[in-house]
């Protein structure tokens, strides 16, 4: 389909056993530029292993799987590398924020691999924690943080490459009911800027803020809304 960000066809991820785990079935999915998509499911479903797909950390089995209309089937380790830099952010549960980093050179860290020109670099990352409301705490180490500040931490991150997709793992997993509101409107946000994002979460109340609502069940995908 032109004009898709992503596209998921027919993809299959089995894991050799024994016993054999088919942890997604013949997935088909069209995520386009500014779409706000969230998926539900139960623990086991293939959420993970859909991310891990989509964000090029893992591969299909079966299928393919496009991105900006880069068949990445074709691609070797070194191009999936770049493309991943380059078009995805990720944002995780558990933060994943280096410990021994102060939150400057946490959100410094991406653009490394992403191509930002040195020069660049720093005043993207100062502009990317201004925007999450955390440029007061550049040189802090994130273990002094509240949870809350280190997912604004972890989002500044996610996004000071300008990717065109946004991947969450349940980002507010780990959050109080306040905080994850704070969050997810920043998610908000960088969607309203044009982002794509693709949130799995447990909590009904974060999918239903989606534009779109996925469930994933034995590794089956379907549409909700
Ligand atoms: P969810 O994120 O929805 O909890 P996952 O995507 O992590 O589920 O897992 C889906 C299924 O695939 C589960 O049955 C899980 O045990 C299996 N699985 C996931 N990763 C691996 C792996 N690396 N090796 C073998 N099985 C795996
Ligand atoms: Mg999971």
């Amino acid at each position: 389909m032109a004009g898709a960000l992503v596209e998921l066809r027919d993809v299959t991820r089995s894991f050799p056993g024994p016993p054999e785990v088919q942890a997604l079935k013949a997935v088909n999915l069209t995520v386009r530029a500014g779409d706000y998509v969230s998926v539900v499911g139960p623990s086991g479903s293939g959420k993970s292993t859909m991310l891990n797909v989509l964000g090029l950390v893992d591969r299909p089995s079966v299928g393919e799987y496009l991105l900006g209309g880069v068949r990445t089937g074709d691609l070797d380790e070194a191009g999936r590398s770049a493309l991943r830099a380059s078009r995805i952010g990720f944002v995780f549960q558990a933060f994943h924020l280096l410990p021994r980093r102060t939150v400057l050179e946490n959100v410094l860290l991406p653009m490394l691999y992403s191509g930002t020109p040195r020069a660049q670099r720093e005043e993207r990352a100062l502009a990317a924690l201004e925007r999450v409301g955390m440029s007061h705490r550049l040189g802090a180490s994130p273990a002094t943080l509240s949870g809350g500040e280190r997912q604004r931490v972890a989002v500044a991150r996610a996004v000071v490459t300008r990717p065109a997709l946004l991947l969450a793992d349940e980002p507010t997993g780990n959050l109080d009911e306040d905080t994850t509101a704070d969050v997810m409107g920043l998610l908000e946000e960088l969607n309203g800027d044009g982002i794509s994002v693709v949130v799995i979460t447990h909590d009904a109340d974060v999918a239903d803020r989606a534009d779109r609502a996925l469930r994933i069940a034995g590794g089956r995908l379907s549409e909700v809304r």
